[in-house]
């Protein structure tokens, strides 16, 4: 088809050994990078290296090994803070993924500082991460929950009911949808968060691998994303949290390496962000996911972001030829990430992807872990295709033929 891409994605293919693998006698095609990203060579190598070669836990050993183990989880904690534009490497905090970043605010600050009647703020796209936490904390402090609603027509929140929501005090978002595909307006949600004297925290799971994310430009105070969807290891993430909060939270978990003293009667912690990684941390992980920001800045976040909009541009046109093809979220590829969940007519998700694995293509179907968003769209499931550095323009080609050779089995022409 001639296109041409902003990326040597054939280079970038290269780096990842698993698309030289075949799936039923056909080349895979990954299109499942919002459930989980592939892995480049230089990630693996780097936690191999960790293993075969300065194996020992951090911050405890005087010995050369450990300082070293040390000094690689340290730098890859500043990496993470120089991709995200934090102030400093203290506002980076080691977690397992978003799911545990965002229940580390709900239990280390929610938790303590909310009371019967005090309102907390989400939004109707949000994955169940970024729901549950939130309810267990408001059925524990009679807290209540109100949800910005989306239009299920464009799939873009309500921002011009905005201003009903009044005295809350948390706001926590998605930056971008993993159903919908919508990517919100993160500046002006964090300016109306603060005006009204709320926090704002931010789910970036489907954002900081895919753009540009500058935590201090967009001014929130917490935001949250998972390594493994970033080209990373999985087990671990990242909760960025402004100095300031973090230094007057309390800890979530408590343990070794969190603590400064501990006598019998009482314990005193250390500094941030170490007071909240209690435990052996998943040193291997970090270390992996520096990696992977390293393997990311090189080819250039605006650059990523550029490939996909173009990759997603082209399934939607193509999409739209597709007799019977409901595509859920914006319809404009620049306002929404590279994800698309659709039907066609009433084939059931689950059994469009299994014809798809047929042909080698790895999508995902059902909730995708948001069923409130389902139920806003009056189905029960969806089939979703998503895109990474490492996709291809014939790679769309070949989705789009075989969707529209299930919908032939199924009859739809
Ligand atoms: N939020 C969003 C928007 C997501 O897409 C996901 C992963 N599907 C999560 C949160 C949870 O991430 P994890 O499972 O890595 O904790």
């Amino acid at each position: 088809m001639g296109r041409v891409s902003l990326l040597n994605v054939d280079e970038i293919r290269g780096d990842f050994p698993i698309f030289s693998r075949q799936v039923g006698g056909r080349p895979l095609i990954y299109l499942d990078s919002a459930a989980t990203s592939q892995r480049p060579r230089q990630v693996v190598e780097a936690v191999r290296r960790y293993y075969e070669e300065y194996n020992s836990n951090v911050h405890r050993g005087v010995y050369s090994i450990s300082v070293e183990a040390t000094e690689e989880y340290e730098r890859a904690r500043r990496k993470i803070s120089r991709f995200i534009n934090a102030k400093s490497e203290r506002e980076v905090v080691f977690v397992r993924g978003t799911t545990e970043a965002l229940n580390l605010v709900a239990y280390a600050w929610a938790l303590r500082k909310l009371r019967k009647g005090d309102k907390i703020l989400l939004t109707e796209m949000e994955h169940h991460s970024n729901i549950v936490p939130w309810q267990l904390i408001a059925q524990h402090t009679g807290a209540e929950i109100n949800y910005i609603p989306f239009n299920r027509y464009d799939g873009k929140l309500e921002l011009d009911k905005l201003d009903r929501y009044k005295d809350f005090k948390i706001l926590s978002f998605t930056y971008a949808s993993n159903v919908l595909g919508t990517i919100n307006d993160a500046k002006r949600l964090v300016k109306y968060a603060h005006e009204n004297n709320a926090l704002a925290v931010i789910d970036a799971a489907q954002a900081v691998p895919h753009m540009r994310v500058d935590v201090q430009e967009i001014g929130c105070d917490f935001l949250a994303f998972s390594g493994h969807k970033m080209l990373g290891p999985t087990g671990i993430g990242v909760l960025y949290g402004r100095r300031e909060l973090l230094e007057e939270m309390q800890p979530f978990m408590g343990g070794g390496e969190m603590i400064r003293e501990v006598h019998l009667s009482h314990s005193t912690w250390n500094e941030v962000p170490w007071k909240f990684e209690a435990g052996t941390p998943n040193v291997a992980g970090a270390i992996g996911l520096g990696a992977a920001v390293d393997y990311l800045e090189r080819i250039g976040m605006e650059r990523i972001r550029e490939h996909e909009e173009s990759l997603t541009k082209h399934a939607l046109d193509e999409f739209e030829k597709i007799k019977g093809m409901r595509i859920y979220g914006p319809l404009e590829a620049g306002e929404r990430a590279g994800l698309i969940a659709f039907n066609v007519a009433d084939i059931h998700a689950h059994d469009l992807a299994t014809l798809l694995d047929e042909d080698g293509i790895c999508v995902r179907a059902g909730h995708h872990c948001a069923m409130p968003i389902h139920t806003k769209l009056e189905t029960p499931a969806t089939t979703r295709a998503s895109f990474y550095l490492y996709n291809t323009h014939e790679e769309i080609e070949r989705l789009t033929e075989s969707i529209k050779k299930a919908a032939k089995k199924f009859k739809i022409t």
